[in-house]
């Protein structure tokens, strides 16, 4: 008999009730799914993988998401933000080790004094590496002025998650207060996209409250907004936040995983051309996480390059790996015989073709 899935799959668009089936396609079905997925990333951009160093800039943050362990109110987290040289340390090394680009993180901080330095850094590393070395920001929601001023100064991606496409189950992972706005989110996400970043969003999966049907609104929510790049993971409870107070619920974890892997798998199909980040949080539950979510259709990875004392203090969920993954010997971090068929992209900033294509059309 023919595989439900395989009906599914081969259809040119998805609709709503596909994006379903996927979701919820039977065990015996997924390895069909996943094949489709790595295919699919194959034929329309390549076996290779890409790289973003990783630098997690500081855990200050002005914002209080009721899942995130460096929120403002969690006061057991001694605060941390790098100096300019450890930074700029950090950038030569990903650099030196051609992983391409870099990605620079923190929590939320709109004071002039961050905004200001942070400019300052991105011309300083680009100026440094010839603009060779590639510059993702994710430092969450500001002003127009201050995304075009990052972007003048020579960053070119963004990734700022949407957390969850349904207004309802944002308001209830998030304070009610103005600084935890859905509009606001979608606002500054297509600022975004308006000042010419290659944009980039994604929700966490295994929420509570979170239904299939929420899902299948993610996956629709993020091929209508068009985005260039994609970085899902599984909600990891930190057990000094609200929706945490039990710690990680093992239990259920395996599950978030798979469904994890699922969305990513439907991500590449339906999007097809577009970057999507086999994250760090999928580590944190299976050591070979990273290489799982490469094996069903990502293709970007983010070694960190954060200096080891700090990491400590950059737990935005419990399990989060704090050793030292990448050197010389292995620049990825990746077990690379896990994931037969690929190859590393090394010294490229490894663009999206979606992003040009988006970019021709406007
Ligand atoms: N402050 C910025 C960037 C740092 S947070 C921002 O919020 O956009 C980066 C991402 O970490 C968030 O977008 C969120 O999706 C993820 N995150 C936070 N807490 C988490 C948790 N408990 N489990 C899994 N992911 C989490
Ligand atoms: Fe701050 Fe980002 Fe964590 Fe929210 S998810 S508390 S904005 S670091």
């Amino acid at each position: 008999m023919a595989s439900v899935i395989g009906s599914v799959l081969d259809k040119r668009e998805h609709d709503r009730s596909d994006i379903l089936a996927m979701l919820q396609c039977s065990e015996e079905d997924v390895p069909l799914l996943y094949r489709r997925a790595a295919a699919v990333r194959d034929r329309y951009i390549g076996n290779t993988i890409f790289l973003r160093g990783l630098i997690e800039y500081s855990n200050m943050c002005g914002k209080n998401c009721l899942y995130c362990g460096i929120r403002r109110q969690n006061d057991k987290v001694v605060r941390y933000t790098l100096t300019n040289d450890e930074v700029i340390e950090a950038a030569l090394t990903a650099h030196r080790l051609k992983l391409g680009s870099i990605a620079i993180q923190a929590g939320e901080n709109w004071s002039k004094s961050f905004i200001d330095n942070m400019e300052e850094l991105i011309r300083t590393i680009r100026k440094l590496t010839d603009g060779q070395l590639g510059i993702t920001l994710s430092l969450g929601e500001q002003s127009r002025e201050t995304y075009q001023r990052w972007f003048e100064a020579g960053a070119h991606r963004y990734l700022l998650r949407i957390e969850a496409a349904s207004e309802a189950l944002y308001r209830k992972v998030h304070p009610d207060d103005a600084m935890h706005r859905y509009e606001r989110r979608i606002e500054c996400l297509r600022m975004i996209q308006e000042t010419g970043y290659q944009t980039g969003t994604g929700v966490m999966i295994g929420l509570p409250f979170q239904t299939m049907s929420h899902l299948a609104d993610d996956v629709i929510f993020m091929r209508d907004f068009d985005i260039d790049m994609c970085g899902m993971g599984p909600f990891i409870e930190h057990s000094d936040t609200p929706l945490g107070v039990n710690g990680a619920d093992n239990l259920f974890m395996k599950e978030r995983f798979n469904l994890t892997l699922r969305m990513i798998a439907i991500i590449r199909i339906i999007m097809k051309d577009i970057n999507i980040v086999a994250s760090t949080a999928m580590q944190a539950i299976d050591p070979t996480g990273r290489e799982k979510a490469i094996a069903c259709g990502a293709n970007v990875v983010m070694p960190n390059l954060t200096p080891t004392k700090y990491r400590p203090g950059y737990k935005l969920y419990e399990g989060k790996p704090a050793f030292s993954e990448i050197n010389e010997q292995n620049i990825s971090g990746l077990k690379l015989s896990l994931i037969p068929g690929t190859t590393l992209g090394l010294g490229v900033w490894g663009d999206t073709p979606h992003y040009s294509r988006r970019m021709a059309r406007i």
